[in-house]
């Protein structure tokens, strides 16, 4: 199995500012209780190894819990799909708005979180020799890279499907069931009511072989082990659920797939630590954590890459392939 590093180095306020992001936050917590307050469901048992989830704490009231086994962590209240699936497209609508955080960052955005994802979509596929794919992109739409995607020339066919909707969606006779190659599914398990059905539902879409491309945050990265859920960047619903990079394994394995790479080429844990120091200077950290905090940006960098090569960054993407 491969793990990647990468060399890309950009600051956090170019592709998601702490404070720019506050109100996008708020609209998110705002949407997750609307749909819970039509009906809830409680998550119980861990998708990627049925263990029993125990209490962990609230984010503002909203309670999630966590794997004993594998750490991941979810929100304990679940609604309905379709009301799950209302409050998705609010929050994306949103985030796509001129009021939204990220407004004034498409440039970048682009440069720094878009284009290295096709990069890697592109390495991938001439590795494992596979050429003009069919894709199936799984989103909240509007999808914000299907153009690109579509623009690359990578593909023979690239097809958008809202991924609350892949679950209950029948298979067309002019997209029968093994039709595609390839499925590209960015961040939508951090989201979606029910990761395992997704995961089923895609791989009937897959041929025998087909790829799978991941990208999730994960709990066992650094940020998100030091900072728990006073991390400002886990809420609902856009983080309903916040796999380890070991439960992300577990959870692909059992659903039939075969880890190809497994990386986590995240470039931001060190600095958004450091963001929510300057944000809460009340924020209780171990001395190392302190230490590693005021140390000089290239002991900070040479910390962040070895969270790289041992897969303890935050962000983590997966390559998978569809056993026969
Ligand atoms: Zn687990």
């Amino acid at each position: 199995m491969r793990s990647i590093q990468t060399t890309i180095v950009f600051p956090l306020s170019s592709v998601k500012p702490l404070d720019g992001q506050q109100r996008y936050r708020e609209r998110c917590l705002a949407e997750a209780r609307k749909a819970l307050r039509r009906g809830v469901q409680w998550r119980r048992e861990c998708p990627a190894c049925a263990l029993t989830l125990e209490a962990f704490g609230d984010v503002e009231g909203l309670d999630y819990v966590r794997c004993p086994g594998c750490g991941s962590l979810f929100l304990a209240p679940m609604a309905a799909a379709s009301d799950w699936a209302l409050a998705l497209k609010e929050v994306t609508r949103y985030r796509q708005s001129k009021d939204a955080f990220h407004a004034g960052i498409t440039q970048s955005r682009y440069e720094n979180v878009l284009a290295p994802k096709l990069d890697w979509i592109q390495s991938t596929l001439r590795l494992q020799q596979v050429s003009q794919p069919r894709l199936l992109e799984v989103a909240t739409p509007p999808s914000d890279v299907e153009e690109l995607l579509e623009e690359s020339g990578l593909f023979s066919e690239v097809v958008a499907i809202d991924e609350m909707d892949l679950v209950a969606a029948p298979a067309t006779p002019e997209h029968p069931a093994g039709f595609f190659d390839g499925v590209l599914m960015l961040e939508s398990l951090d989201r979606v009511s029910d990761p395992a059905a997704l995961l089923r539902a895609l791989s009937s879409r897959l041929v025998a072989g087909g790829l799978l491309f991941v990208t999730a945050l994960v709990s066992s990265g650094f940020d998100v082990a030091v900072l728990g859920l006073r991390n400002l960047y886990l809420y609902p619903p856009d983080r309903a659920n916040c796999f380890s990079r070991r439960g992300l394994e577990l959870l692909l394995t059992r659903a039939g797939f075969t880890l190809l790479e497994v990386s986590t080429p995240g470039v931001l844990d060190v600095e958004i630590v450091q963001a929510h120091l300057r944000q809460i200077p009340s924020l209780i950290l171990s001395g190392f954590e302190r230490q590693l905090l005021a140390a000089t940006a290239e002991t900070q960098a040479a910390f962040q890459a070895f969270l790289q090569q041992h897969g303890m960054s935050s962000f983590a993407r997966v390559v998978a392939r569809k056993r026969p």
